[in-house]
């Protein structure tokens, strides 16, 4: 199948991890076309799109391509098709609304290797006596940061915010995709694609060693997995392996006839008839859930910046300038900090402080080298000088709010906690007009 004289040998794992309640992650293994993809949004949600991001990949394993750019072409149309099909999906089915997943691909067609993904699913080469080498550049916010030199490589291997993916499929009816040059395959390589449960956990050294030392590849693949979990298996994890064998041509292995339908692990069925999607964690308030109170996904404003509220301090602008350059239009998804969940920037609210005023915030309160991921969306004349302490430091935290209505509502609850706290504080100035809507007290009652 791979022509120039030799065979392919596919092989794949997929596992659920010890953290995760349900695996998300989907790969394919075709006669020519492999691919892994990991799903987002949340239990059912994140599933379905992994799966349905596969079908326009799947139905490549079937043809024909009279020239090698025709292939890298149809790879890469693939994946755009697999973007509208998971756009398309969500918009359909409220329940699905939000949610996304990285697609990495790979087409082997006349000995070369062609190569195309969205997100952070990594491919490897690994080549005899080489260092292993990744082919894909993570779509991260930590790779940029890495890329600008406010990383090193080693915090961003090991950052907590390392999730956050700045590209995915199913996001936005636009998707740019990444694709190599095809790169020529010789016996005795390896290519391996993997979600981010494996090159978390498990560093590229230790993928190496695991690699080079199973000579089978259902077992190395085994390996890999077992290598994630016993690391505390914080993610689904999914390896496809090839490995180039021989000189026989011949179509690839990967057990029965080579080809198996997209597929996540065998539960995926009888998860997928589950129609409760929603609340990992029973155990916290819903309003402190930023998985259940943002849209989990939504795109950074303007890529330069022209949308973005205008901000009273220039130095909170530059911030925000910053992000903006950083995010240059592109989807931002913030990894939800062990729920698996993921949101959107731009669509994620919370009320918070700034320069002393109640205000509006657009993103959520967190900072990643030195990175706000949110900016100011609306001030309000209240000041959190006239709230009651404990609700002035509660709002420093960031109060969530699941849309700017949702905001605003939560803006006129701390003006009545203001208010009652003015109104029971006899050395404030007892105003004779009623500020911010509020009724006159009435008169002749006295206050002790
Ligand atoms: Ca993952």
């Amino acid at each position: 199948m791979t022509g120039r004289g030799f065979r392919l040998a596919a092989h794949a794992a997929t596992d659920q991890g010890l953290v995760r309640e349900a695996n998300e992650d989907s790969y394919f293994v075709g006669h020519s076309v492999f691919a892994v993809a990991d799903g987002m949004g949340g239990h059912v949600a994140g599933e379905v799109a992994s799966r349905k991001a596969l079908e326009p990949i799947a139905d490549l394993d079937s043809r024909q391509f009279p020239a090698p750019q025709k292939a890298q072409d149809a790879l890469v149309e693939a994946i755009t098709a697999a973007n509208t099909a998971v756009v398309e999906k969500g918009d359909a089915e409220p329940e699905l609304h939000g949610m996304g997943t990285t697609l990495t691909a790979v087409l082997v067609r006349d000995g070369r290797l062609h190569l195309a993904h969205v997100g952070d699913s990594r491919a490897y080469l690994l080549r005899d006596r080489e260092p292993i080498s990744q082919l894909t550049t993570d779509h991260t916010l930590v790779e940029q940061l890495v890329r600008e030199g406010r990383l090193s490589r080693e915090q961003a291997a090991t950052h907590p915010q390392r999730s956050v993916v700045t590209r995915a499929i199913g996001v936005e009816r636009q998707v740019k995709v990444d694709s190599l040059p095809p790169i020529e395959l010789q016996p005795g390589d390896q290519v391996l694609l993997c979600s981010d449960g494996l090159t978390g956990p498990v560093d590229d050294r230790r993928i190496t060693e695991l690699l080079d030392s199973e000579p089978d590849g259902d077992a190395a693949c085994q390996a890999l997995v077992d290598e994630a979990n016993s690391a505390g298996g914080p993610d689904n994890i999914t390896v496809v392996l090839l490995r180039v064998e021989g000189s026989a041509p011949g179509a690839a292995g990967g057990g029965e006839d080579g080809r198996q339908r997209p597929e996540g692990d065998g539960e995926t069925t009888g998860r997928l008839t589950s129609a409760t999607r929603i609340r990992t964690r029973e155990d916290s308030a819903s309003t402190d859930d930023w998985a259940e109170r943002m849209g989990r996904y939504g795109k950074t404003q303007g890529a330069e910046g022209t949308s973005l509220p205008t901000g009273r301090r220039t130095g909170r602008r530059t911030g925000i300038g910053r992000f903006a350059a950083i995010a240059l239009g592109v989807v931002v998804l913030l990894a939800l900090l062990g729920g698996g969940g993921y949101g959107l920037l731009s669509r994620a609210y919370f009320v918070g402080e700034l320069d002393g005023q109640v205000t509006v915030f657009n993103g959520i309160p967190q900072t990643v080298a030195g990175l706000r991921l949110h900016w100011e969306r609306e001030s309000t004349d209240i000041t959190t000088a006239s709230l009651p302490e404990f609700r002035a430091d509660r709002l420093r935290e960031g109060v969530p709010a699941g849309s700017l209505t949702e905001a605003r509502e939560i803006v006129e609850r701390y003006r009545e906690f203001a208010e009652d706290e003015q109104g029971t504080d006899p050395s404030d100035d007892p105003s004779p007009t009623p500020q911010f809507g509020q009724s006159p007290a009435p008169t002749g009652t006295p206050t002790p």
